[in-house]
């Protein structure tokens, strides 16, 4: 079985199916007295637990999490919501009728709302609706305070209630049905550092209360029915994984720094703001990747500006002074928005995507590109395009930017001067001309993903032919070389953001090359950390020449696989 992995972690123990007994909503209403007595009782029971959990939450999962039951301690006091179901109340309803249709209302209301953040909180009002009515009656679940053992939680789905309500303790896993990236019940897993997947399909179907079950929270993979060996296997894997954590953890504070003393800048990707989070826990140089077309992503309709805008200035706010490179909306490919009703490509990779659909599509790009010029006195923004193919792309899009200060500045809202703006490098026809555009940017990022499917001719999402996909084939590394080499002579910075950045037998070369930033995932940048550690820029600039004349993508990696194992120590 898979899921989507929101939690990274190796996990191995017993199931608990947390199926709840379905609420009925009745209307056998008593009397307008005992009603409004049984909805007094409830509310007073569910604020008096949502303080507890807000305290437990405080002292094992920070302020982010107590956050969340403080505000539900808001709209449990919240006079807009009560008045309504005392009134209902009055007219005869039941209490249970009457908190579940005003709470409906509400929910309603917020799920409709433009801001992603406020529409998230749907779910909150949802959860309180929910133990209110449970409460009212008497409906008691599985109590997840209490586990007596190691235990993989399996649940269609986790509100907030229910994970900061858990016995953390012994909560080994949590594997849900649906759910997304950043769902609370998935934000909260990352906090507590308990393993997770979400939108696994047909949990109950396929798992008994008992079963041993093993998954990896970072891959989706859950694997059932293990042998004995197995399982000895997984377990070693773990306790492997566990130590090396603890030693990885010890490096936040350190600097990046190699073994004759050269910084190695290393940034993270995040595709919404709430990854931040752990890009602060990581110690991370910057952000060289915010794929704001997540924004845009698994929503009805678009973002408006403010939304957008709040999200970045959030993001620069954290980030403080550190660099956060954002890039502009990079939809089409894979990447489909259901409000912008876009025609079905033969080949939506090389179709009407990234800075070609801002081209076609002006409105929506203007609207972007104001939020972030607003945002970006709030920090230390940087401004990157997308699947630039042309100098006149390139020319277009930052004459976008220039019409875009003027108008903000005829309105009085203040913009900062010199905002850098570079481009990802991810097509071979600027790749290879990279001296003409190096002369009219402030930076490049080499995005990896892209160059090396379009270099290749390999899609990237392609199963049949994804051993071709390789970024060690000797003509996307003479393409790296080249990007690098003319960012350089110009005189800007080259960082990379695709995947390759983390990949540790790609780390000596680039390091050898002198890239400038390496970003990733969160979770790769310890790693990278410890091992930029172990080597020389020196020994690194040798391997680039090793492989520079290789003929094949396997010698080549097998060349820098060499080179990195010799180095490698326990932690890295
Ligand atoms: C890339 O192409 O390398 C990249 C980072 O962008 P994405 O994966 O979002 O296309
Ligand atoms: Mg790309």
């Amino acid at each position: 079985m898979r899921g989507l992995g929101v939690s990274n972690g190796l996990c191995y123990a017993k199931v608990l199916l947390y199926e709840e007994q379905p609420i009925i909503i009745t209307d056998d209403a008593k009397n307008a007295e005992e009603e409004s007595h049984i909805f007094k009782e409830a509310l007073q029971v569910v604020y008096e637990e949502t303080l507890a959990l807000k305290e437990k939450a405080l002292s094992e999962a920070g302020k982010d999490a107590a956050d969340i039951f403080d505000a539900h301690c808001t709209i449990l006091k919240d006079e807009t919501m009560i008045t309504p179901i005392k009134e209902i109340i009055r007219n005869g309803s039941s209490a249970v009728k009457a908190v579940d249709q005003v709470l409906s209302d509400l929910i309603r209301t917020f799920e409709e709302m433009d801001d992603e953040y406020l529409s998230l909180r749907a779910l909150d009002i949802k959860d309180i609706k929910d133990r209110l009515l449970r409460k009212m009656l008497g409906l008691e679940g599985i109590n997840l305070g209490k586990l007596s053992e190691s235990t993989i939680i399996v649940a269609k789905d986790i509100s907030p209630s229910m994970t900061a309500g858990m016995d953390v303790k012994n909560v080994a896993g949590m594997l849900m049905e649906s759910g997304g990236k950043n769902s609370h019940a998935s934000i909260l897993a990352r906090t507590l550092e308990i393993p997770a997947i979400v939108g696994v399909d047909g949990l109950f179907a396929k798992l008994s209360n008992g079963d041993m079950v093993a998954f990896d929270g970072e891959t989706g993979e859950i694997y059932t029915n293990l042998s004995k060996d197995e399982v000895e296997a997984f377990k070693k894997k773990k306790k492997a994984e566990t130590d090396r954590k603890a030693k990885l953890s010890q490096l936040v504070h350190e600097e990046s720094l190699t073994k004759d003393g050269q910084k190695i800048n290393l940034y993270c990707n995040i595709g919404t703001p709430d990854d931040v989070a752990k890009v602060l826990e990581k110690g991370a140089d910057g952000i060289g990747l915010f794929r704001s077309e997540f924004l845009y992503l698994s929503r009805k309709d678009l973002p408006s500006e403010q939304m957008q805008y709040l999200s970045y200035k959030k993001v620069l706010n954290a980030m403080e002074n550190k660099p956060v490179i954002v890039r502009t909306l990079d939809i089409g490919g894979d990447k489909e928005v259901p409000a912008l009703g876009l025609k079905k490509e033969e080949n939506p990779f090389m179709g009407l995507r990234a800075i070609r659909l801002c081209k076609e599509k002006k409105d929506l790009f203007m609207v972007q590109l104001r939020a972030l010029l607003r945002a970006s006195t709030a920090g230390n923004l940087h401004i990157m395009f997308p699947m630039i193919s042309s100098l006149d792309e390139l020319r277009w899009a930052k004459s976008m930017v220039a019409e875009c200060r003027e108008e903000l500045q005829s309105e009085g809202i203040a913009v900062k001067e010199n905002l850098p703006i570079g481009i990802m490098v991810e097509i071979p026809s600027v790749a290879i001309k990279a001296d003409l555009f190096a002369k009219e940017c402030d930076f490049f990022s080499i995005g990896t993903n892209d160059l090396t499917q379009y270099t290749l001719a390999v899609d990237r999402g392609n199963e049949a032919i994804s051993s071709l996909y390789n970024h060690f084939n000797p003509a996307v590394i003479s393409l790296i070389k080249m990007v690098i080499e003319a960012a350089h002579r110009s005189g800007i910075p080259c960082g990379m953001c695709g995947e390759a950045a983390a990949n540790p037998e790609m780390l000596a070369f680039l390091m050898g090359l002198h890239l400038d930033e390496f970003s990733m995932t969160a979770s790769a940048l310890l790693e990278a950390k410890a091992l930029a550690r172990e080597l020389s820029v020196k020994e690194c600039e040798e391997v680039v020449t090793m492989v520079m004349n290789l003929e094949t993508a396997d010698q080549v990696e097998k060349i820098l696989k060499d080179f990195i194992e010799k180095r490698r120590n326990k932690i890295c």
